[in-house]
């Protein structure tokens, strides 16, 4: 118990811990004092209260892939009778609604098609850009620009160098899953390798592209294996500070060749938050997925040292039906935010935030804070011993 205290200690001090601290944190701190100092971290790194959210859509211009991971319900293997593409159009058009309902950033996501190369990514991205400047695109991530590379037959760098002339603005964490290489074999065994992803994430970091990071828990991997994965992307980061942020979620079993069941809980999660918040000093942003663990998680991450819930996902269909959901959607999450006794603002990509949601009564005082949590604590029935 002492070496913990001490590891914490010096983790909210601002200090580097090590991957063995970590998993020492991970599988036996204590869940109250784990909170506290993951949350002094965020204090310091974000400076207030304030929890971000962005508002953003998800285009997708292809679900035909040859990479086949098993996790993947998405995907459509090549000639397979479900399997689709969106004319330029129809991608521009999505991009518009979007525009035209407040998005300041499209991610543009597809499978692996075998006939995308860098020259169709060029046009995609060069019209979206000249359609629609006022976008961000944050899209891609490194096993799409491995796989684009390899059927142009051009070098990583190349392919990056001409994807970020023809638009693009900033990489997605796509395609981390597990970086370790036994879990990720085991889920995604075409996929490039971790080391692989984390090699093309630095040379885009390199070149002057930022990107995000993320992690999908709960595919049967182990606690040592889920720290090693924030190892190898603090490896990187030391190098090139180019990860923004880190974003965890966990496994959606549903129809796809894995199934079973999601192997991470939400106290997993929530653990795996705050150790993350702790070991990463140097990436000043954690956000957390309060859609897939559900609410009372997402309020409890914001008191283990997550800023950022993420996007509010703009709707694919009808315009004005998808309208009033957003904006329901979009209450709720300021609500949930406010409930948590922090104050709600939206952000763009690069976390500038552009509406700060505050009023005088949302001004969270230390009793304030302190009681939420407790409420939160007893909802989620958390003990020291359980957690
Ligand atoms: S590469 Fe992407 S789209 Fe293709 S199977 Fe894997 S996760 Fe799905």
């Amino acid at each position: 118990m002492a070496e913990i205290d001490e590891v914490l200690t010096h983790a909210a001090d601002g200090g580097r811990i090590s991957a063995e601290e970590a998993e020492l944190l991970y599988t036996e701190a204590p869940f109250h004092p784990l909170a506290e100092a993951a949350d002094t971290v965020r204090r310091r790194l974000v400076g207030d209260n304030i929890v971000t959210y962005l508002i953003d859509r998800n285009v997708n211009y292809t679900n035909v892939c040859v990479t086949a991971c098993k996790f993947c319900a998405f995907y459509r293997a090549p000639k397979h009778e479900e399997g689709w593409e969106h004319s330029l159009e129809e991608v521009l058009r999505r991009c518009g609604e979007a525009a035209d309902l407040g998005a300041t950033q499209v991610m543009l996501q597809g499978g692996h098609h075998p006939d995308y190369g860098v020259d169709y990514y060029e046009r995609l991205f060069s019209a979206v850009k000249g359609e629609y400047p006022e976008l961000t695109i944050h899209s891609i991530g490194p096993s799409e620009i491995a796989h684009m590379a390899t059927v142009s037959d051009v070098s990583v760098e190349e392919a990056v160098r001409r994807i970020k002339a023809a638009g693009l603005d900033s990489i997605a964490g796509a395609g981390a899953e597990m970086l370790p290489e036994r879990p990720r074999t085991a889920i995604a065994p075409l996929k490039e390798s971790g080391e692989r992803w984390l090699e093309i994430m630095e040379t885009a970091h390199n070149l002057g592209l930022e990107s995000t990071a993320t992690m999908m828990m709960g595919t049967g991997e182990t606690a040592h294996e889920r720290i090693e994965h924030l190892r190898m992307i603090r490896d990187v980061q030391d190098r090139t500070g180019g990860f923004r942020s880190f974003i965890p979620w966990t496994y959606q079993p549903e129809n796809n060749h894995l199934k079973g069941r999601t192997q991470a809980t939400p106290m997993e999660y929530l653990r795996l938050l705050a150790v993350a918040r702790l070991f990463f000093h140097n990436v000043r942003h954690l956000q957390s997925s309060w859609l897939t663990t559900g609410k009372a998680a997402g309020q409890l991450s914001l008191h283990l040292g997550v800023d950022d819930l993420g996007s509010i996902m703009l709707e694919e269909n009808v315009i004005s039906s998808a309208g009033a959901r957003n904006s329901s959607r979009l209450s709720e999450l300021v609500e949930l935010i406010r409930t948590a006794d922090r104050i709600p603002a939206q952000r763009n990509t690069v976390y500038e935030r552009l509406a700060v949601h505050w009023d005088p009564e949302d001004d969270p005082t230390d009793d304030r804070v302190r009681s939420h949590y407790s409420t939160i604590v007893k909802e989620l029935q958390v003990t020291p011993e359980s957690a």
